[in-house]
């Protein structure tokens, strides 16, 4: 019988490879004691995406109490089958990290603050600046009396954080503005 690492957890914690285990002549009294201390003991599993890169590792979150207390790579997933890079590896410090921004900040011009603002605003904010560059800047003809349909003055930068449909839509939405200018941070 093949079991993946997540079967052997599970046995292990249930108590339910007993005898599966002890068939092979495995103590399992050991690993289960061990499992009974584990700091996942009771936790709901979670399953979400590394956002570090386009890779998109799946990892499982142990949640308990509405706290994340533990990471690791889900062995389900098929791409990574469980692995994470470093990067992925330290999922963990990055969620519970002080230094995450958990609220949206914006940093008025010349201003050397911070303030904390609504979704609401952020979005209402960055709509009426794209519209009133795209109105200032659009340029339907070039000199040679040219179609050309495009807005040079506005650059969109992808992020790694965006799944290949948001990628799609955003792109499309770049296109539609008449935006030429865009390269993505995605890597590996
Ligand atoms: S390769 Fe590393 S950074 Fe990229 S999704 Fe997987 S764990 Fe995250």
């Amino acid at each position: 019988m093949n079991y993946s690492r997540r079967d052997f957890l599970k046995m292990a914690g249930a108590g339910a490879g007993a005898l599966a285990l002890g068939g092979l002549g495995i103590n399992y009294l050991v690993t289960e004691s061990y499992a009974k201390k584990l700091k996942i003991k009771g936790a709901k599993e979670v399953i979400s995406i590394c956002p570090f890169c386009s890779v998109s590792c799946h990892f499982i979150a142990h949640v308990k109490g509405g706290q994340v207390v533990s990471t690791e790579g889900d062995p389900g997933y098929p791409i990574s089958e469980g692995a994470l890079c470093a990067k992925g590896a330290t999922m963990m410090s990055m969620i519970n990290s002080h230094h995450r921004v958990t609220k949206p900040l914006y940093r008025a011009p010349y201003s050397d603050k911070w303030e904390e603002k609504s979704y609401s605003w952020m979005v209402e904010t960055l709509a009426r600046r794209i519209k009133d560059t795209r109105d200032k800047h659009f340029v339907s003809t070039n000199e040679a009396g040219q179609k050309v349909n495009r807005l040079d003055a506005m650059f969109h930068a992808g992020s790694s954080q965006m799944s290949n449909e948001e990628c799609s839509i955003v792109v499309q939405a770049q296109r539609a503005l008449g935006i030429v200018n865009f390269d993505h941070q995605a890597r590996i």
